[in-house]
């Protein structure tokens, strides 16, 4: 099948990768056309736009960083509805707005093109390892010609419902993560001002109620004090700004979302954004001066 894969960067580049090990023709379009080499280098083939990209493409994927990149590289100049043929379908995997991805869809949907919001769980990792979990929004008859895509990518993939049904599963999951980070950080950080070694508080709540992936992989993050990326903070605060932004035309109360709204927006201040958003354990230090 031509697919076009249009972002290329931590998640976007190993995904690529992977469906054209699968043996698919694998259009690329990156911004700095230096993320195309590996590509390249591996069978795909580069394009200069995302409109190229999709001209070649029956399912078209996208997976860029925030709400206004989509619409620029969907709509915008050189975009792929320029290149789109009718009955063509975008996926988007990026982790953006559910209203605007709702009215994506339908945009689209006004040229002949089907949508699904496609956003993912489970980090470089799952993208290097085609181990996602993908939580899908669209309708049924479209996630089932995508399906055989989806499996190449991840392993985890729930068809949630209509349009923006994925990108709420996805907002749900970020509130998670993040509350489970705090979790993880401040239990730490209590640990070791007792004078207990957190690694082995770390390695105890692993066998318990209280272990789960974060304690696990951001847990040891924060004992090696490594921060490198992962998951940016940047695309965190990005997140959860969607989350609270939602809550806010819903009139919901997220009290523990807005305190690490907070800590993220903290980090971002210190100019480290670009550090894995378990560094959220660097302000719950801070804040008790250590
Ligand atoms: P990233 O490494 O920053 O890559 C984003 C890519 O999108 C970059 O290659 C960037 O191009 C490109 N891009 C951004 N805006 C663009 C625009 N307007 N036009 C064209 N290209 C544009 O981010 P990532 O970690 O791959 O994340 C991508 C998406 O997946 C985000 O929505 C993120 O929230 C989500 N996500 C990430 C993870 C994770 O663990 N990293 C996990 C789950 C979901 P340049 O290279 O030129 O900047």
């Amino acid at each position: 099948m031509h697919i076009a894969f249009i972002g290329l960067g931590i998640m976007g580049r190993p995904m690529a990768m992977n469906l054209q090990r699968a043996g698919h023709r694998v259009h690329v379009h990156g911004r700095r056309p230096e993320s195309m080499t590996p590509l390249v280098q591996a069978g795909c083939t580069a394009c200069d736009s995302a409109q190229v990209a999709a001209a070649q493409a029956e399912i078209i994927f996208t997976m860029v960083s925030d709400t206004p990149d989509v619409e620029q590289v969907l709509f915008g100049a050189n975009g792929v509805v320029h290149g789109a043929k009718p009955g063509s379908v975008v996926v988007d995997m990026s982790t953006i707005s559910p209203s605007a991805t709702r009215r994506f869809a339908e945009d689209l949907g006004a040229r002949g093109i089907a949508m699904l919001d496609a956003p993912v769980s489970g980090g470089d990792v799952g993208a290097i390892n085609g181990t996602l979990s993908i939580m899908v929004g669209g309708k049924p008859e479209i996630f089932e010609k995508v399906q055989p895509l989806f499996a190449v990518l991840g392993k985890n993939i729930v068809h949630v419902g209509d349009h923006g049904a994925g990108q709420v599963a996805k907002a749900c999951n970020q509130i998670v993560v993040a509350l489970t980070i705090e979790a993880v950080a401040e239990a730490l950080t209590f640990a070791r001002q007792n004078d207990v070694d957190p690694a082995k508080v770390r390695a105890a709540l692993l066998g318990g109620f209280a272990a789960s992936r974060i304690l696990e992989v951001h847990g040891q993050r924060m004992l090696d004090d490594n921060y490198q990326p992962g998951f940016k903070t940047r695309l965190h605060q990005k997140d959860l700004n969607i989350v609270l932004q939602s809550a806010f035309e819903l009139g919901l109360a997220l009290p523990g979302t807005a305190l690490a709204m907070q800590h993220l927006n903290a980090l971002l201040g210190a100019d480290e954004g670009e550090l894995d958003s378990a560094a959220i354990m660097k302000v719950v230090q801070r804040m008790s001066g250590l």
